[in-house]
């Protein structure tokens, strides 16, 4: 249980299916501890995290990155998820001890936490001058609806999304993981309902987990006796890209008034980023010295 996450993709031998899985169990549990999420943000915010890795893998150029936000009406507000060209993410979400009932089915209710009324964004940074962006209606809230209602609506490719994430009894996190089934254009219509049919056989993500086994053992079973081709396997994990001249340059850019406010009435500034937590701390020196670097 304790294996390392991972992210595996491949491709059945007729061409027409492509798959990406990822096992995401420690980078979501990472997300817990730097938010200290209650079980729903855990699970909401774990899903959105394990999308975003699995469309970040598909980008083509290295250095790009897919940014994954769901913004609904419900209590848990706005997640934001970011994931590089490996599928390493980081993400945060508005209201991490955000709490709801349990679904009658005893499941922590995710889509009422996120909410049925409002937007799901990719925003994909291809290198281009502006990145792409897409943009639906949430579906569900449930967040694997919405991430599969978003490739068949705007990049018209259809596609199964599960995504799951279990939360033990000390909250901290059991398993979780997701896939991305996809059809590539001239699959037969056959085809379509065999995968229909494997996707309920084979259960929840979460399920199989729980009985040992991994994400790359559920890719097999989804795609078995369909020469799956396996292109990829690599760990992944979560990942921040804060420094502190990141930090510097964005003070930088608040320009020479807001600065010399900072200077002026506060005795230090401590900048938090939003993704990991890490507390810049500036003094009036540190402040002084980075007004000088804006005025060339
Ligand atoms: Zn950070």
């Amino acid at each position: 249980m304790d294996k390392k996450d991972f992210l595996v993709r491949g491709m059945t031998a007729d061409g027409f299916v492509k798959i990406t899985a990822v096992q995401s169990t420690q980078l979501v549990e990472r997300a817990r501890q730097i938010h200290k999420t209650l079980p729903l943000a855990t699970a909401a915010l774990g899903r959105t995290l394990t999308a975003a890795s699995m469309m970040g893998n598909e980008l083509k150029y290295d250095k790009g990155s897919v940014t994954l936000q769901l913004r609904g009406d419900g209590p848990l507000g706005a997640i934001t998820t970011v994931s590089d060209s490996n599928g390493n993410v980081r993400g945060y979400l508005q209201n991490p001890a955000a709490v709801l009932p349990l679904r009658a089915d005893g499941h922590l209710n995710v889509g009422a936490g996120v909410g049925r009324d409002g937007l799901l964004t990719v925003i994909k940074d291809i290198g281009e001058r502006e990145p792409f962006t897409g943009r639906i209606e949430l579906q569900s809230g449930e967040i694997a609806e919405d991430v599969a209602a978003y490739y068949v609506l705007s990049e018209q490719i259809p596609t199964v999304c599960a995504l799951g994430v279990l939360v033990d009894r000390d909250q901290s996190v059991k398993c979780a993981g997701g896939y991305l089934l996809q059809l590539l254009p001239g699959a037969p219509a056959g085809l379509v309902d065999l995968l229909e049919y494997r996707v309920q056989d084979v259960g929840s993500v979460t399920a199989n987990l729980e009985k040992g086994l991994d994400m790359r053992q559920v890719v097999e079973e989804l795609l078995y006796g369909m020469g799956l081709q396996l292109m990829e396997e690599h760990p992944v994990s979560y990942e921040c890209k804060c420094s502190r001249s990141k930090v510097e340059s964005a003070l930088i850019s608040l320009g020479r008034e807001e600065l010399q406010r900072l200077i002026d009435e506060e005795e230090s500034t401590d900048v938090t980023c939003q993704f990991c937590d890490v507390v810049y701390h500036f003094d009036r020196k540190d402040l002084e010295e980075l007004k000088k670097a804006q005025k060339k």
